[in-house]
């Protein structure tokens, strides 16, 4: 644990766990959510709050799991290095979650190419982190992405059906926050 960590912050995590039941330490992280990542756009930012320290402005929810506890948790990056014995393993999540995000609007600001269809009305393909993407897009405005052996069909428990979802559904497949963690 860092040295430099505010005592008074680190007892009222730990007097938090107590109070929920939880166990105090040995938390992994399983998801890294990016509250301002909208679903369209020009989605205004949102945040979230931690639960054990009540900061109210997180932007990356670190999602931790216990094998002996019921509930996951969410908290900033802080609380979850101090769930999981370490502060720099959070802070380095947090930094990769901060990179991807700047991917990712790179990613929604750049070109497709447009290949010739086989059986779909139009084909768009282009590259990411070395992986080959594609979107079909079929008659009824239904979009189809690939990449490599993975294709969907829907993206936030949503069929696709615009090209702005198609692209997010593409990222999230070429450059998922499950190589972050
Ligand atoms: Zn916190």
């Amino acid at each position: 644990m860092e040295s430099n960590l505010d005592e008074a912050y680190l007892a009222r995590c730990l007097k938090r766990l107590k109070e929920l039941g939880a166990p105090l330490e040995d938390w992994r992280c399983i998801n890294v959510i990016d509250m301002c990542e909208g679903d369209e756009p020009d989605d205004p930012p949102s945040f979230a709050t931690c639960e054990l320290c009540d900061c109210s402005r997180l932007r990356y929810v670190h999602v931790m799991k216990h094998p002996l506890y019921f509930a996951e948790i969410e908290v900033g990056c802080i609380c979850a290095g101090i769930m999981e014995g370490d502060i720099i393993a959070a802070e380095e999540r947090e930094r990769l979650m901060k990179n991807r995000a700047k991917r990712r609007k790179n990613f929604v600001e750049g070109k497709w190419k447009k290949a010739s269809p086989r059986k779909a009305l139009h084909l768009y393909t282009r590259m990411h982190k070395g992986r080959k993407l594609w979107i079909s897009v079929y008659p009824g405005n239904r979009y189809y992405v690939r990449c490599g052996e993975k294709s969907i069909s829907r993206y936030k428990g949503h069929p696709i059906n615009n090209f702005y979802s198609a692209v997010y559904a593409a990222f999230d497949l070429a450059d998922p926050v499950e190589e972050i963690l």
